[in-house]
């Protein structure tokens, strides 16, 4: 289990503690328990100016999940670690099911009215809300570790890689493929621009190889518009021969390469517009912001060894990573974002007739749905997340339990929460 996040009854963030410590607290009756994911405990006093050690908090915001990890930046200590799974692809599907049924009752239902066209205007800094959304998990998240755990400074990872790193000639002319920090940056630049494929035999999932379009022995230099990918075997067939003789026979895929070598930097780094509002919002937050390169991140992670997973990559996102990492005992808590329940009051079936009329209230018997509880039946213990029903038995996994049996451990607040073993990570990369 990860540390335990330890608050003072002035609601002050102290340092974070072993769990056998903060189990101690609990038993001698010295702390009670404020919140139970994260895990938090209060302390039944007020403690005057702690003796803290300042946390930084990182991020590796990702499409579908965002790692988040706090790392002790003098001892390399993680002290907490969490998976964010976001919910922007729900938000999509929903907005997308509510304008084919808006399109239908209007199509149903309306007189002809003209097409408007091109007279709505959006605010400057506007985001789809399924972008929203995963920049809002984000950020109360933060908002959510900040309350809890002594946060001094943030880290995000901003851009897949350092385009001024690249294109200074000192560094590309060296070491390309050596292993160093530069090497990274190069090799994800080559893999966005070339799509992670073969350019000559356009196989992926294979290993690639950075390879020299005007061979290296004919005078090639290690520039970055004369590197391209190429899967082993492609790599040696072409040996040092030139581009043209390699592919005379395959006219369509050398007009390809050389009309892809030609594109600009620019167009190749796909600028994240989610990733610079989220910064732009981190600052907003009054704590030192730290920017890294996803180049940057795996360079830290392979050179700590470190296995590939989202809190990992946070762990090591940005210059400020420590040496040595200790993430021992360390299991991430899974968050999924499942978001606060829905308005409709009317339940269609599949064809959209109405079916069901939802009640007004959201609680019952002083349950919501989402609720974490924990029922001690006659049948057995049960632990979940609760979905009520207007009736006295709700719905737990799949059982219908009665409230009498049943505690409530955290009360419905839009995300779900599961902490087992590590997930099994996937093989080093
Ligand atoms: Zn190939």
């Amino acid at each position: 289990m990860s540390n335990v996040f330890v608050i003072d009854s002035d609601y002050k963030p102290l340092n974070p503690v072993h769990p056998a410590r903060a189990r101690r607290l609990l038993t001698q009756g010295k702390a009670a328990v404020y919140r139970r994911y994260p895990f938090t405990i209060v302390l039944k006093r007020v403690v005057d100016q702690p003796e803290v050690h300042p946390l930084r908090l990182k991020l590796d915001p990702g499409s579908k999940t965002t790692g988040i990890a706090l790392v002790n930046d003098t001892n390399g200590n993680v002290v907490f670690a969490a998976e964010l799974e976001h919910r922007g692809h729900a938000i999509k599907d929903s907005l997308d099911s509510r304008r084919g049924v808006r399109r239908r009752r209007r199509n149903r239902k309306t007189r002809y009215r003209k097409p408007r066209f091109q007279n709505r205007r959006r605010k400057k800094g506007w985001l789809p809300p399924s972008l929203e959304s995963r920049l809002a998990t984000i950020l109360t998240w933060v908002a959510r570790l900040c309350r809890s755990a002594p946060i001094t400074a943030l880290s995000q990872e901003l851009v897949k890689f350092d385009m001024q790193l690249m294109e200074n000639p000192d560094i590309t002319g060296v070491e390309y493929q050596q292993g160093t920090l530069q090497g990274y940056e190069v090799r994800e630049y080559l893999l966005e621009k070339w799509e992670r494929t073969c350019a000559y035999c356009g196989k992926q999932d294979v290993p690639l190889q950075i390879e020299h379009i005007h061979p290296r022995a004919n005078g090639g230099t290690h520039r970055i518009s004369n590197l391209t990918l190429a899967c082993e075997p492609c790599n040696s067939a072409k040996g040092t021969q030139d581009i043209a003789v390699f592919l005379a026979k395959k006219p369509d895929v050398l007009k390809r390469i050389l009309a892809q070598v030609k594109k600009p930097l620019k167009d190749a780094s796909a600028v994240n517009a989610t990733r610079f509002a989220l910064l732009e919002r981190l600052k907003a937050c009054g704590l030192p912001v730290e920017c890294g390169s996803g180049g940057l991140t795996k360079y830290n992670r392979t050179t700590r060894g470190l296995a590939k997973t989202h809190w990992l990559d946070a762990t090591c996102v940005g210059k400020s990573t420590p040496s040595a990492i200790s993430h021992k005992g360390v299991v991430p808590l899974l968050i999924t974002a499942n978001g606060h329940g829905r308005r409709q009051m009317c339940v269609p079936d599949k064809y959209g007739f109405p079916e069901k009329h939802k009640q007004r209230r959201k609680t019952f018997l002083g349950y919501r749905t989402g609720d974490m509880v924990k029922a001690i039946t006659p049948k057995g213990t049960f632990e979940g997340r609760i979905a009520i029903r207007h009736r006295p038995s709700f719905r737990l996994g799949k059982v219908d339990i009665h409230p009498k049996y049943m505690r409530c451990i955290h009360q419905a607040d839009g995300y779900e929460y599961t902490q087992k073993g590590v997930r099994n990570a996937p093989p080093h990369v």
